[in-house]
């Protein structure tokens, strides 16, 4: 299996792979089920959640509308306390920061702490084409490394995975990233657990740079949050003599006030917890305790551009909880592999077109993976109305398709398919408009209803592959109408 995302097929062809997939189904139902049910119990405890949500909600969105002056305000506090603060347009740029940064150091390995933004760039990677070894250190992101395989979910990622295949991964692969797994290693999680600690802990105490996210940013302050449960993080992030941090420039929060009730929100929308049970938060350097030197990377890679778009840029309130992912029934059928991006799930859905744009087949598909059912809006703490932004994704593809390179320069293309719907939608908004017309066609598809195909022709097949056609009624609603109630028929 590909471990990036490059060149994947568009999302209904990746969805049809993994709907064969049995073992995957079972893994994902079982998954999504238990945490979902999880999730509403820790949030029905809290009486004021739709307050606090929409605290979370105004904040997120007073930030994006003053991103310039927070990101300032941030790399003020940062440097004064001791931090350098880079800036990042784009993955590669990103990338050739951090590796630079490894280089000067000295050292050829780096521990990590989960984090999306370095999936999103590939930073993994592009270390490795640098003879740079990143270890994951989040047991689930160590069982994705060590199968070769690709997150599928934000904060399980290897929630596709069972036990008995997780078992059967770490005794075949641990010896080759350092400690082997234990002689007779069950599926047992506590011995799971066990082997993955040994395997990391010689790692956290050899390593001499760590790279991880952040959660948040204050920027009154200059500190950086990272929450999780396993205290892996807090090791990588404080035992190494190099820290460097690579965040998207919207995990920025003003204050301190802020924060705290992100830190409501986060914990019981993702693992249900009333709390995480890690918190870390640094600010800059500090003598004697910590890493002697921080570093931060401030990424955009399309995120000024998302901020653009006024209906998408709510995708950018997103604090990755994963809550959408387990309630979607979308994703709990095709998986996170489906959509070819590090964001998977109804989140992925609209936040990978406007990252990337909707140049390859995979990212104009995805405003279509979705029943519109509103399942993620409803749980979302911070309020993003994802089939808002989906709906309108829809009507940028349909009405732009994809940006193709054609010599030197960019053009947009029809989408496959969306012609065919663009001239529908034409002749049907034609007809509308002139009632005369409708009424002749209504009375023409009664008298004609015996002729109706059991499937349309051309495009319109694979519709038909999976639904029925409307039944054409005997007698047109508005002849109905004048015979049951009377008046006068003025359509001209
Ligand atoms: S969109 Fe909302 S529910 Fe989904 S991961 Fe982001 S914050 Fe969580």
């Amino acid at each position: 299996m590909n471990t990036t995302s490059l060149g994947m097929p568009a999302f209904p062809e990746a969805a049809r792979e993994a709907l064969n997939n049995r073992t995957l189904r079972g893994n994902l139902r079982h998954a999504t089920h238990t945490i979902r049910a999880k999730r509403a119990r820790a949030v029905a405890e809290v009486s004021d959640w739709a307050e606090l949500r929409e605290a979370g909600k105004r904040i997120k969105d007073h930030t994006l509308r003053h991103l310039d002056r927070y990101l300032e305000q941030l790399e003020e506090t940062v440097t004064a306390a001791g931090g350098t603060v880079h800036w990042a347009a784009d993955a590669a740029e990103a990338n050739r920061i951090v590796t630079e940064l490894v280089r000067a150091t000295g050292e050829s390995e780096v521990v990590k702490v989960k984090s999306m933004a370095t999936q999103e760039i590939e930073l993994n990677e592009a270390l490795e084409a640098a003879g740079i070894r990143a270890y994951e250190t989040d047991l689930a992101e160590l069982i994705v490394q060590l199968g070769k395989d690709r997150p599928s979910h934000i904060l399980v990622p290897a929630i596709h995975r069972n036990r008995g295949e997780i078992r059967d991964i770490f005794r075949t692969e641990m010896a080759g990233w350092g400690r082997p797994a234990p002689e007779g290693l069950s599926d047992d999680p506590a011995e799971l657990a066990e082997a993955a600690r040994l395997h990391l802990r010689e790692k956290f105490l050899r390593a001499r740079v760590g790279v991880s996210g952040a959660n948040f940013m204050v920027a009154e302050a200059g500190t950086l949050v990272v929450v999780e449960s396993e205290g892996n993080g807090r090791m990588c992030l404080t035992l190494p003599e190099t820290l460097i941090s690579v965040v998207g420039i919207e995990k920025v929060v003003p204050t301190w006030r802020d924060l705290e009730v992100f830190l409501q929100l986060l914990p019981r929308s993702s693992t249900a917890e009333r709390m995480n049970p890690y918190t870390s938060m640094w600010t800059g350097t500090t003598d004697g305790d910590g890493p002697r030197a921080f570093h931060l990377v401030l990424l955009d890679n399309g995120r000024t551009d998302t901020l653009a778009d006024e209906v998408g840029r709510q995708a950018l309130r997103c604090i990755r909880c994963s809550a959408c992912l387990n309630v979607c029934p979308v994703y709990e059928r095709a998986g996170g592999h489906a959509y070819g991006s590090v964001y998977p799930g109804p989140i992925g859905a609209v936040l990978s077109p406007q990252l990337r744009g909707t140049t390859s087949e995979i990212d104009a598909s995805l405003p279509y993976a979705s029943s519109l059912c509103g399942a993620c809006y409803e749980v979302c703490p911070v309020a993003i109305d994802i089939p808002e932004v989906l709906v309108h994704l829809r009507e940028r593809v349909v009405e732009g398709g994809p940006a193709v390179r054609n010599g030197n320069r960019v053009v947009l293309k029809p989408a496959k398919g969306h012609a065919a719907e663009r001239a529908a939608l034409r002749a049907a908004g034609w007809a509308l408009a002139r009632p005369g017309v409708l009424r002749t066609g209504q009375r023409l598809a009664s008298r004609t209803r015996g002729f109706r195909p059991r499937t349309l022709p051309g495009p319109g097949r694979a519709w038909t592959a999976t639904r029925d056609l409307p039944a054409v009624p005997a007698e047109p609603f508005r002849d109905w109408w004048l015979r049951t109630r009377g008046g006068k028929d003025d359509a001209r």
